[in-house]
């Protein structure tokens, strides 16, 4: 391995998964849904497998898939995009957001992230030869806050690309307009390209109202947005993802995309389409019961006894173990597969400081009813 990917060997999420297969543990640790999409999306993809459409889609995805995401952004926040030039289908949001990198960023370059932050980013600025500089978020009541007087200290004459990412995995913040003007203030100051991964945009709670960084003040021609049908519709195996933006950002991304995956998925492609042109209301619906499932698990958690924090999207919600004697959530999350088979994840594999995360661990609630209720009878048993 290059020396550049050796602090990548393996991701947080393979092993906790695997501890979780080894153990037969309740997964809260992986955050990925346990229950199906709409059913009539999934008749699409078996009908198109049927039908044929089993070869290299075009490049930048098929037509149809590509005008009904940018028909979907007009539609929810009036941002309008040419389907044909500004938006690109990648493999997973994942992918959007490594060609996004490799493909704007040079290297020697920076990239400023907040932290925590998702661990793909990381890897993804090393794979480009450039550096990290990670901001973290600051504690607020029982939440989180982005300073953004400190990430403009953080801007240095190599800073090329900011990356936001709200609905924000893994504390499950979401920031608010101030927040997001702030930092587009500081963008359109330092001339700084942005990525913003909003791939939970749609899961926000309590009313909140998501608002895309491309939809502020001189934002919309230095954004690359990232978002994915996996938390959308509940197919993360599905890996179709997509990223919006300005021509010749996305010139970029896709010069480095077409080498990294040439294309995405054939199948899941029409049916990604129909699910975003005729699956508004499940979407809706799922968001509504993500939110009743987050309440279930941070009362659950919080009678338990870890100190709860607030969570207001995602799939995620974050939790101090010190109240229940531990110290060190690594070590806590490691250990509780095999002492009570319960997986969960620590924070501090998603930051540069470990230790000043060491004391939170992650949970997912995107889990069905009895999982969720059995994964918190097991916690209990922890007191
Ligand atoms: N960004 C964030 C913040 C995520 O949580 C995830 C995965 N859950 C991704 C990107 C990757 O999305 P995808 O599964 O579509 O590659
Ligand atoms: N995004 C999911 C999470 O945060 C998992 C993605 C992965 O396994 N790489 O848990």
């Amino acid at each position: 391995t290059v020396t550049r990917l050796r602090p990548f060997a393996s991701t947080i999420f393979a092993e906790m998964t695997a501890l979780a297969v080894q153990h037969d543990a309740v997964n809260l640790g992986q955050g990925f849904p346990d229950t199906d999409g709409p059913a009539a999306m999934l008749e699409v993809a078996r009908q198109a497998i049927a039908d044929g459409v089993n070869q290299y889609p075009p490049g930048p995805g098929m037509p149809e898939l590509r005008r009904a995401i940018t028909a979907d952004r007009a539609a929810r926040y009036g941002l309008e995009h040419d389907p044909d030039s500004e938006v690109l289908v990648t493999v997973g949001a994942t992918e959007a957001i490594s060609a996004a990198i490799l493909g704007l960023v040079e290297p020697g370059d920076e990239v400023l992230l907040t932290e925590p932050y998702y661990d793909s980013y990381a890897a993804s600025v090393a794979l480009a030869g450039a550096t990290r500089r990670a901001v973290p978020l600051e504690r607020s009541g029982s939440g989180f806050v982005l300073d953004v007087d400190a990430l403009r200290a953080a801007v240095t004459g190599r800073t090329r690309m900011l990356v936001v990412n709200t609905p924000h995995n893994p504390t499950g913040t979401v920031y608010d307009e101030a927040t997001l003007t702030a930092v587009a203030e500081l963008a359109c100051e330092r001339d700084l390209l942005v990525l913003s991964d909003e791939v939970y945009e749609h899961l926000v709670f309590d009313g909140r109202r998501h608002i895309p960084l491309a939809s502020l003040p001189g934002m919309a021609e230095r954004t690359v947005t990232v978002s994915s049908a996996a938390k959308m519709f509940n197919v993360t195996g599905w890996k179709i993802g997509w990223a919006l933006g300005p021509r010749e950002l996305i010139d970029g991304v896709r010069a480095a995309k077409q080498f990294m995956s040439f294309v995405a998925g054939a199948p899941f492609q029409p049916a990604v389409a129909y699910a975003l042109n005729h699956e508004q209301a499940w979407v809706a619906a799922q968001r509504d019961d993500l939110q009743r499932r987050r309440d279930l698990l941070s009362g659950a958690l919080t009678d338990a006894g870890f100190g709860v924090l607030d969570s207001a999207g995602t799939y995620f919600v974050c939790a101090d173990v010190t109240p229940i004697g531990v110290t060190d959530a690594v070590e806590f999350c490691r250990s509780l597969p095999q002492r009570i088979g319960v997986a969960a994840v620590p924070v501090s594999a998603f930051v540069d400081d470990p230790a000043r995360w060491s004391h939170l661990a992650r949970f997912a609630f995107c889990k069905r009813d009895d999982i969720l209720t059995e994964g918190v009878r097991r916690l209990r048993t922890l007191r």
